[in-house]
Formats: structure tokens, sequence, C-alpha cells
């Protein structure tokens, strides 16, 4: 860090100088430096994820310090809040970027050296047992891909009870990392004034964790309507399609995903995997990357094919990596990389296009107007949201038949698409799960510190309140459930902005099929129209430089609103009811 001095010494001799040239001598170098320590430390963690081994964890670690040092540095710190003293005399584009200082220095402030490399100890050590966690089945291994599989597929309720569980032996290995972490994220929050780690996180929405735990209720108020159609349809199938009563909450090795986040595989004409058959893996992620070109958005880089790491680890290779799909601003510029392990079906069509939307971004901030500081969403659902809209766009019927997925006669059943995406993880059992369990339960954790023996207790009852989802039999607490998601680990306080994304995404989706293509939003093609993606682009090229609120009014004209999603699903809603006649609706 030899040049922290340095940082110092043009802080003071600038005394003098007008306020704004202070901040832009002081932000230059800030900016300059943090490009170079990002590119430093994606490097180690990239290596440290697509190849796990102690060595490239010991080398991500040694980064993480190095970076904590830089942004955490005291001297940052007091420039950062002496110069927004007189926010009003600046620019308001230094004064985010100064925010972003103060917010960057809050991960890891180094008034307390101590705590901050603890922290990256327990960080480091936590994502190495995640990353190389194995999964075992009757003793045997089983990988994340062959669990998810079986519970996409396996119609035997004891296989997928004894699959399930065995998805839920990774808690127990995490949980201890997780308590320590939990005391580590809340004291680094403390030394920026931050009450605990979630409110730390819910800053960058310029929100406390009060009205971010409302905005999700208010999300789940809105849609209980359809959630409790779409839950009273889904159990009477489910109990038909394993010859079960009707239970009053949904048994969580019924459904498909390992969290219940999404229950895909209940519409089988929707169920589109036999049409990858034919398709390579490569395939995929070339088609991905066509349709953003079609929009007018330059190819990837080169090194972006070069460098990724996009498919599973081959059958005899050793080295193991994170299963989790990613997509990663290596160097705030065109270093652009991502961590999938996609294979030629449904589920990996659609991530590729999702994951290609955050690299989009990334390519559309990465420009001179937009400072290495701001070159992030305007807050941090943004960028989901963008993946997820895209997510939405790839699975409508006119984009599947102009990629020769599905032929150009195909008879199409809307009901059973439109059931498929309110299912998926766009839909209202997803908002149940992430506004509801995941964000009651690391708001809990983190603002009011529940107490470790008392988390998986916690867990089950919001998964059951919330979602109307049981476990097959008791969980006590000697697991711990909610580790076994991977962002408890490694992506703390920050799921509510999936939700957020969600909302979001049907407000862009709305706004394009109606006002650009002039399209049904549910039956529409974004596919080769250059004003979609001038559209597009004027919200990704802002980066962070402006307020979240007002990028999201200037290009929609609303508030951040459930409206369109409701509008979206409101055909499938009238169906349910009918479906649904004489049924009893929810679970008390
Ligand atoms: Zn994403």
């Amino acid at each position: 860090m030899l040049f922290l001095p340095g940082v110092m010494v043009l802080a003071s001799a600038q005394a003098a100088a007008p306020l704004q040239e202070r901040a832009d001598r002081f932000l230059d170098v800030v900016n300059a430096t943090y490009k170079a320590l990002v590119y430093v430390q994606s490097q180690a963690q990239w290596d440290a994820a697509t190849d796990v081994t102690p060595e490239h964890d010991a080398a991500a670690e040694v980064a993480g310090k190095a970076m904590a040092a830089f942004a955490g540095n005291p001297a940052l710190i007091d420039e950062a809040k002496a110069l927004l003293k007189s926010r009003n005399d600046l620019r308001p584009t230094s004064v985010r970027q100064l925010e972003w200082v103060l917010l960057n220095a809050a991960e890891g402030p180094m008034t307390n050296p101590k705590l901050v490399g603890e922290r990256i100890v327990a960080e480091t050590q936590q994502a190495s047992t995640l990353n190389a966690f194995a999964f075992k089945l009757d003793g045997k291994p089983i990988t994340a891909n062959q669990i998810d599989n079986t519970l996409g597929k396996s119609r035997d309720l004891e296989e997928r009870r004894a699959v399930w569980e065995a998805s839920k032996e990774s808690g127990a290995a995490l949980k201890p990392g997780l308590v320590k972490l939990q005391q580590l994220r809340n004291g680094v929050a403390r030394e920026l004034d931050y009450p605990d780690y979630f409110a730390l996180q819910v800053a960058k929405y310029g929100m406390t964790t009060d009205e971010m735990v409302r905005l999700q209720d208010g999300f789940m108020r809105e849609l209980r309507p359809l959630y409790l159609q779409l839950h009273t349809w889904a159990k009477h199938e489910l109990a038909k399609r394993y010859g079960q009563p009707v239970p009053d909450r949904i048994p969580a090795h019924w459904i498909n995903n390992r969290w219940s986040q999404n229950w895909t595989g209940l519409v089988d004409a929707a169920n589109l995997d036999d049409r990858f058959k034919d398709k390579s893996q490569e395939w995929i992620v070339k088609t991905a990357e066509r349709f953003y070109i079609g929009l007018g958005f330059d190819p990837l880089p080169a090194t972006f094919w070069t460098l990724s790491d996009l498919y599973p680890v081959k059958a005899g290779e050793t080295r193991k990596k994170n299963t989790h799909a990613s997509c990663w601003h290596m160097d705030l510029e065109n270093d652009i990389r991502s961590l999938q392990s996609v294979e030629p079906n449904d589920y990996w069509f659609k991530a590729a296009h999702h994951e290609l939307g955050h690299g989009y971004y990334f390519m559309s901030y990465a420009r001179p107007d937009v400072p290495p500081l701001l070159r992030t969403g305007a807050n941090p659902s943004f960028h989901e949201g963008m993946g997820e809209l895209i997510t939405l766009a790839s699975a409508q019927l006119p984009y599947l038949q102009s990629t020769g997925i599905l032929p150009k006669d195909y008879k199409a059943d809307p009901t059973a698409f439109l059931l498929e995406e309110a299912f998926a993880n766009s839909g209202a059992p997803f908002i149940f799960w992430a506004s509801g369990t995941m964000t009651h339960w690391e708001a809990d954790v983190y603002a009011k510190n529940l107490p470790p023996d008392q988390w998986n207790a916690r867990w089950w009852q919001y998964v059951r309140d919330f979602q109307g989802v049981e476990p097959p039999s008791p969980r006590g607490e000697e697991y711990c459930d909610a580790a076994t998601k991977t962002h408890i680990n490694d992506t703390p306080a920050y799921y509510y902005s999936y939700a957020i994304a969600q909302v979001f995404k049907f407000q862009l989706h709305d706004h394009i099929a109606r006002k650009i293509l002039k399209q049904d939003p549910r039956s529409c093609n974004y596919a080769d129209n250059k004003e979609v993606g001038a559209f597009l682009k004027g919200i990704m090229e802002k980066g962070a430089t402006e307020d979240w609120r007002k990028v999201l009014r200037d290009a929609t004209g609303e508030d951040l609103s459930t409206r369109a999603m409701v509008e979206y699903f409101k055909p499938l809603m009238a169906w349910l009811e009918k479906q649904n006649k004489g049924r009893k609706i929810g679970w008390d």
C-alpha cells in the first residue's frame, strides 16, 4: 500500500484549494487504486471458485486483505466524511462516489484491523467449505446437479426424500462458520456506525432495515391472492401425482427445488428439456450472445470465450468448482467472465441468457463518464432485474420459435406457459421465499441477533408461515437448513434484492412489450429490435451515477410497484379460481 501516504499528503496539501477540486483529486486516486485492486482480488477469487484448493483459498485471502487495507483505510474514511460534510458544494456524482467510498469501507474498516482480518479468514473458510462440500447419498458421492436432476424427475417419494435430506447435509457443516460470521459481519458494520450488517446492506438502497422489510411485506400482501391460488392448485396436482391425500402445507420433498423457491416441473406441457436434445452446450451460450447482438450490443470480448469457465467439470477431472452460476466484472473494464455449468436443457438456456445480462450491464457502464466506484447497478437489484428480464424474454414463445427450439407451427397452450412462468423464479412462490423466508430470517439473525440455537426452528417457522411448505419430518437444531442456501453464506443480507429484481423486471417488461414492441407482454419477441436495446442501454450505461428511484421513473414513468406483475398473471388468476372452486384455499 505504498501509495497510501500519498493519499493523505494529497488530501491535506489540497486543503486550501476549492472543495470540488479537493474532492476530484481525492476521488481520482481512490478510483484508480480501487480499480486496480478489484482486478487483483477478482483474479484470486476467480481461481478459488473455479479450482477449489487450499493454495487458491490462501491467495484469495491475501487479495482480500489487500483490498480491505485500502478500502477500509482510516485516512480514506476521514477524508470522505470530511468532504461529505459540505455535500451541497459538490457535484452530485462526487457525492455518490464519496458515499460509495464509505459503503466499501464499511465492509472492512481498518479502524479495527483485527476484526477485519478475522472476518476475511472466516469468509474464505466458509466459501471453501461451501464450494468443496461433498454431498453423499447412501454413502456414495452425489453432485448438486444430480440432486436437482433427481428432484426434477423422480416420482418415487422415498427416493425424493432421501435426496432432499442429502441436500441438507451441508448445512450442519456450514453452521459453525456462519455463527462466527454473524458476529464478525455485525462487528464490521458497527465500526462505521451501522447498527448491524443487514442495515449496512440496505443502505445501498438508501433504506433502513424496517423500510426494506416493509417493502417486502408489501409485495407479499399484493401477491397473496395469486399465491394462495397457485399453492392450492399445486398441492392438489402433487397429491394426485404421488397418490397422497391433499395436505394443508406442501411437503418440501414434493417440490423440485431444494428450497421450494420455485415449483417448476408441475406443468408437463411446458417442459422443454426434450427440445434441447440435439443442441450443444456451446450453442446455448452462443445463442444467448446472439440475443444481445440482435438488440444492437457489441459481441462479447474475445477474452470472455478464452477465460470463462462455462461447462461442467469433465468426467475424470478431479478439479472442484463452485456450481452456482455467476458473471464477473474482473477489471471493471472489458475482462468479463462467467462461471457456469451449462448443459443443453431449458434451465441452462435461461441461465445463460441471464448471466450475459450481467455481462452486458458491465460492458454498458464501463465507459469514461462512469467512474470505477460507480460501475455497478443503480441499486443491487437492477443487475439481477436486468438478468431476470432477459430470462423472461428468453422464455417467450415467439423467441423460442425464432431460435429453432420450438417449430414455427408449434401450438402452445398459453395457460400452461403462464403457469410455468408463475411457478418459476419469476413467479409468486419465489416472492414468498425471497421476501418472506430469506429476508425475515436474515433480518432476525443480523438485526435482532437471533440465538443460533433457534436458527433452524425460526427458519422452518418462516417456511411454514410464508411459503406454506413443511419438512418431511421435524428438523431439529442439529441441522442448519438455511445454510444450505449459497447466498446465506456468501451473499448475506442481500436476498430481498432478488424480489425487488422480479418486481422491477415485470415493470420493464411491461413497458417494452406495450410501449415499444406493441405486443402482448405474455407473448412477445425482443429479438433484433434495436429500440429495445437502446431502452435497456439507457438504463444500464448510467451505472450508479443516479438514484435508482429516478432511473426507474425516467425509464418507465412509474415508481417500484407489483402492478405489472399482478397484471401479467391476471388471465392465470381467473383460470386458477375456476380450477380451485370448492377447494380449501390456504393452509391455516
Ligand atoms: Zn444474476
